[in-house]
């Protein structure tokens, strides 16, 4: 299926730290929809949603954070800056009775791109385990 296409393909991408398809996307070279901004965070709608609404929230400035498992204590102001405002997308979104973030960390886990994202999913019940 293309489900597990897309699958095999994440789990074959590493974290190299090259530069992302996010960076172009931060710098506004190429078109996202924008849901939230501020000076730390992005928030933009996923170009291939799994729900009908999906949105990406990303630190502007990845120092290091290309996944989850990169995570250091000095990263903790912005981790807990990522989490609030995938609460204020939720909110704007109108998803707030019920919305699921998921963060992919590493190839086992189908990340693809290596700058750390969380995942803001809602707007149809979902489902439990995740695949
Ligand atoms: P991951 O698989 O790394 O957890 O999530 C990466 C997400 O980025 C995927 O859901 C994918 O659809 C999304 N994505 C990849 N490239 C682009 C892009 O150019 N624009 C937008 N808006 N989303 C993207």
């Amino acid at each position: 299926s293309s489900e597990e296409e897309a699958a095999k393909a994440a789990a074959a991408v590493a974290d190299t730290g090259a530069p992302t398809i996010f960076d172009k996307i931060i710098a506004k070279e190429i078109p996202s929809t924008i849901v939230y901004e501020d000076e730390k965070v992005l928030a933009f709608r996923d170009i291939s949603p799994q729900a009908p609404v999906h949105v990406l929230v990303i630190p502007k400035l990845r120092d290091g954070l290309t996944h989850l498992g990169k995570a250091e204590e000095k990263h903790s102001e912005i981790l807990g800056w990522l989490l609030y405002a995938a609460k204020v997308v939720a909110e704007k979104e109108g998803i707030l009775d019920g919305f699921r973030v998921v963060i992919n960390s590493g190839p086992t886990a189908c990340q693809s791109v290596y700058h750390l994202h969380l995942h803001v999913l809602g707007g149809r019940q979902m489902k439990w385990p995740p695949g």
